[in-house]
């Protein structure tokens, strides 16, 4: 089946209709979700392909995007009220970053992990550190967030929480004078090169298993010995930057110690216990994608494609309901991190389903590279990350199984 170019390039001009989800949304929560879709579809979607597709790993991610969430107030979402930000709910956190990731997936993530950071940044540093850090934060419309736990040597062993001598992130980080120098290597970490402010996790006794030897710190990218290395290649999620950390004698002052001395793991438990995915954008824009398709060469009135719809519809249906109930529960006393986790599974698992089915309906062409149009096939590759991005989904898995409910329990 052949796709109509002309009227597949631009999902924007059609009809838009109101999010159909917006459940129990203040006027001003819906005003952000509203502003970070018009973004989406006015401003980063027509560059997205081109991007994706010529520009080289250090260089695609757009700045001048950048700057319009931060003047639409999106990036500083999810900054506490009395510190000047939005102060949004984990929930509209999810739906404002799926909108996002409706344009890019890349851009929505840079956003992300900003939001997932920013508690950090603003309610859990110091005094000494809100003082130095938190005007700049707040005032620099390029200041992004990232937190850097993945080393050469180092991947799903610290995701798992291997507690033993050897296992975890090899990077250390000794006292000299007023500061600490870190050395070692992290990799892979989203927004590297792009952050302002890392989280970085590092061996205070390197002998001694994780609970007992790992610290985090906060460093500024000025910091002196504090490098980027390479700019991964990546297949999806392209126009975000995933940067190598290179740390040698990096000065880290000592009043950027984050959290108690040894006492890294206990954050780390907290930030990889579960994470809020806006897969679901990516996985909205391919049935966009297909459904236009199917109308345009009249495949829409045969079964097949009907079939294929419904299908990709329901999974999308699925998977939304299931991440915004982890999002609404992350805030009430019914939480459970295993909802998290799980449904960063099933809607990464059903996002490429979706995106491969859109695939195939667009036939030929979708199997084939545009730079000129939003495709399945990019959509495809950017949910693809998501098999390894904030653990891979079997890690996710295994991290999920103890907290199932033992036999004899009646979880429902
Ligand atoms: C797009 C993207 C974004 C990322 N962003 C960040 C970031 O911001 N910060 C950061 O610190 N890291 C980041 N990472 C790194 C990511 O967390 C790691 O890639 C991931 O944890 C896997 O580690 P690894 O690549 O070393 O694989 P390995 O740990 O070497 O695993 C290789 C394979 O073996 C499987 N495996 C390993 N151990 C087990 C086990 N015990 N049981 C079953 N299967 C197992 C894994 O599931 C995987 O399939 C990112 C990675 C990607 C691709």
């Amino acid at each position: 089946m052949e796709s109509d170019e002309s009227s597949l390039s631009h999902p924007t001009s059609r009809r838009m209709r109101p999010n159909a989800m917006m459940p129990d949304l203040s006027p001003e929560e819906s005003e952000m979700v509203a502003r970070a879709r018009r973004i989406a579809r006015e401003d980063i979607l027509p560059i997205a392909a081109a991007r994706d597709r010529n520009y080289a790993p250090g260089e695609a991610y757009p700045w001048h995007i950048a700057d319009k969430l931060d003047a639409a107030g999106l990036r500083t979402l999810t900054v506490p009220g009395k510190f000047g930000g939005f102060g949004a709910r984990h929930l509209v956190q999810a739906m404002v970053a799926e909108e996002i990731a409706y344009g890019d997936l890349g851009v929505a993530v840079s956003m992300d992990q900003t939001y997932k950071f920013t508690q950090l940044l603003t309610v859990e540093t110091t005094q000494t550190q809100r003082d130095l850090y938190l005007e700049d934060f707040m005032n620099d419309p390029r200041a992004l967030l990232a937190l850097a736990t993945t080393e050469p040597q180092s991947g799903t062993d610290t995701f798992l929480m291997h507690d033993e001598p050897g296992a975890g992130p090899r990077m250390t980080a000794k006292r000299e004078g007023d500061f600490y120098l870190l050395n070692g290597t992290k990799h892979y970490i989203s927004n590297g090169g792009l952050a302002k402010y890392y989280f970085i996790f590092a061996r205070t006794a390197p002998d001694k298993k994780m609970s007992e030897g790992l610290t985090c710190f906060l460093v500024p990218r000025d910091t002196e010995g504090f490098e980027i290395g390479e700019a991964h290649s990546k297949l999806g999620r392209r126009l975000l930057q995933n940067g190598e950390l290179v740390l040698r004698n990096c000065r880290v002052p000592a009043h950027n110690l984050f959290g108690e001395w040894n006492g890294g793991l206990s954050i780390l438990k907290r930030m990889v216990s579960g994470a809020l995915i806006p897969v679901m954008g990516p996985s909205r824009l391919a049935y966009d994608l297909a459904r236009m398709a199917a109308q345009e060469s009249g495949a829409a009135s045969e079964q097949w494609a009907q079939m294929a719809l419904t299908e990709m519809y329901m999974l999308i249906e699925a998977s939304r309901t299931y991440l915004y109930s982890a999002a609404w529960h992350a805030e009430k006393p019914t939480d459970d991190s295993k909802r998290r986790l799980m449904s960063k599974v099933f809607a990464s698992e059903a996002g490429i389903k979706v995106c491969r089915t859109a695939m195939e309906i667009w036939g030929r062409t979708g199997a084939t590279w545009h730079d000129d149009r939003p495709t399945p096939e990019k959509c495809w590759r950017d949910v693809l990350s998501y098999l390894h991005g904030f653990g891979t989904n079997e890690a996710v898995k295994l991290k999920a199984a103890p907290l199932l409910a033992p036999a004899g329990v009646d979880e429902w």
